[in-house]
């Protein structure tokens, strides 16, 4: 996804750009209870903000969803640093049309083939 244009795109399709929490958009180094959040990650921050400015949804995709005791501090999260409180989800739907996590592995579409070039571990 490049420019301004694809992003209007996904914005008036009704798609939603999914971003994980810990690790992605918050610094994460070892869990520290529901009620603590790392830092903001700068540049996935201004990213945020920069797909918020265009119109586009982004949605909190983290396995805290799952935790209603963890919603409180991550909405409150998101106003301070984001400007805004972001749905969070830790469910795919047809509408995400991509989806940022720092344990994810991107694989080609139809091939199997990992995007980084990686070896597997096993
Ligand atoms: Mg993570």
């Amino acid at each position: 996804m490049t420019g301004n244009s694809n992003l209007n795109l996904v914005a008036a399709r009704g798609g939603w750009i999914g971003v994980d929490l810990d690790g992605t958009l918050a610094e994460y180094g070892t869990w520290r209870g529901v009620g603590h959040i790392g830092a903001p990650v700068p540049a996935m921050l201004a990213r945020v903000k920069r797909w918020r400015a265009a119109g586009v949804e982004v949605r909190i995709f983290t396995a805290r969803a799952g935790d209603a005791e963890c919603l409180p501090a991550i909405q409150e999260w998101c106003q301070t640093h984001v400007g805004e409180v972001l749905p969070v989800t830790a469910t795919k739907d047809y509408q995400m049309v991509e989806l940022w996590d720092d344990r994810a592995v991107q694989v080609l579409a139809n091939t199997g083939q990992r995007a980084d070039g990686q070896e597997d571990m096993l």
